[in-house]
């Protein structure tokens, strides 16, 4: 059998290990320390905007935060993109609020900014103004983030940008991670950058970061002893882990670019099949990082579709996945509530992602595209 290739594996630039040797060498083992401070500032300058950025030990605990920062409390409702993984929507249960799930649109295939106004008016006719709207860039892809903001503002509702799979992605030339009223970014193992594991909150001032680090810190007042006034959590990022960070910000830009060559690679080889689309940018004001390669099938019959590329895929140990499966359709939350047409379920039947990694060799390449013609024909 051949060596496998992976959806999306670590890429590391090379100087990952000199910033870990100098935690080493100036004994930083901890919770904070010139490594973190220093992604921090590097995150700071790279989605500019003011930006202010906290790192910490993910993205779910971001977007917990997050909704901590926006102050949503036990039984409130929470606006959620169906369309996502579980980190997106699983700390709205966290605080014991309850998610409200909207449908996407099929041109970013993220939430759809009609369906999200009917949801909020809904919401307000039963008495239930939601708290917060929680928007996704899924595989890199920007939402239609001037129209959701619109919404958001029209309703006073505060935004949380879920930039987890979209970090190098801009609209209209800014940085998606900068759209939010809050922001959060992931360096999970799988993602655009990694650091192992871990995330970062990005706030639009300098106060909203300090109040997140000290949640993430357990909340300690201001005493010699250990004084609580408010709940914390430990959630700051490892001034280890930051260094494999700062070594990644440096290659972050080139390896965006590789990712996005491998979609020119796939939309090359689907180009003559009318039945099968690669996702790409709906118009110029869209630029994604291509973190993930998406295909989907027009229409699919018993013989043909994504589920039998994806097993003959395997026989040639080349990894492909199904898109997010929607969240209104998880078991863990069938009794909550869905605005929508059924679109991101139908992205799910139809969908397929496929090998992306910024480290897939000209070998590998030409395996993938051997074994998907020889699929097609
Ligand atoms: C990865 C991811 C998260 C969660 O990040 P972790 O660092 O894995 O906790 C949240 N939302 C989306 C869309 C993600 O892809």
């Amino acid at each position: 059998m051949e060596d496998k290739i992976w959806l999306s594996s670590p890429h590391m630039g090379g100087n990952e290990l000199s910033y870990i040797q100098s935690a080493f060498d100036e004994n930083w083992i901890a919770p904070l320390g010139p490594n973190v401070s220093g992604f921090e500032k590097d995150l700071e300058d790279y989605l500019g905007e003011d930006s202010h950025v906290a790192c910490l030990s993910s993205g779910t605990g971001a977007i917990h935060l997050a909704l901590v920062l926006a102050d949503v409390q036990r039984d409130d409702e929470v606006i959620c993109q169906t369309f996502t993984f579980c980190g997106s929507s699983n700390p709205i249960a966290y605080v014991g609020a309850r998610p409200v799930f909207v449908d996407s649109e099929l041109d970013t295939w993220n939430m759809c900014p009609i369906h999200l106004e009917e949801a909020i008016k809904d919401r307000i006719k039963e008495g239930k103004k939601p708290k917060a709207v929680i928007m996704v860039h899924l595989y890199g892809m920007p939402a239609k983030i001037d129209e959701i903001t619109e919404v958001c503002k029209k309703y006073d509702v505060f935004l949380i940008e879920d930039a987890a799979e979209a970090l190098g992605s801009t609209y209209k030339g800014r940085a998606c991670g900068t759209f939010g009223d809050i922001s959060i970014l992931s360096f999970n193992g799988n993602k655009i950058i990694t650091t192992s594991g871990g995330g970062a909150l990005v706030c639009r001032s300098k106060e909203v970061k300090e109040k997140a680090i000290f949640l993430a810190t357990q909340a300690r007042d201001n005493a010699p002893h250990y004084q609580h006034s408010v709940i914390g959590y430990n959630y700051r990022m490892s001034n280890i882990v930051a260094g494999v960070g700062r070594g990644q910000m440096e290659i972050l830009d080139k390896h965006v670019g590789l990712r996005r060559k491998n979609n020119e690679f796939y939309k090359d080889i689907f180009l003559n099949k009318k039945d099968i689309k690669v996702l790409e940018e709906p118009t110029k004001d869209y630029f994604s990082n291509h973190w993930l390669s998406v295909i989907l099938f027009k229409k699919t019959d018993e013989m043909y579709n994504k589920e039998k590329l994806r097993i003959f895929l395997q026989n040639f140990n080349i990894e492909s996945r199904p898109l997010w499966k929607p969240m209104h359709l998880q078991p863990i939350y069938k009794n909550e509530k869905y605005y929508g047409e059924n679109n991101a379920s139908s992205l799910f039947e139809k969908g397929l992602c496929l090998p992306s990694g910024s480290n897939l060799t000209e070998i590998e390449l030409n395996r993938i595209k051997k074994a998907i013609n020889n699929w097609l024909n």
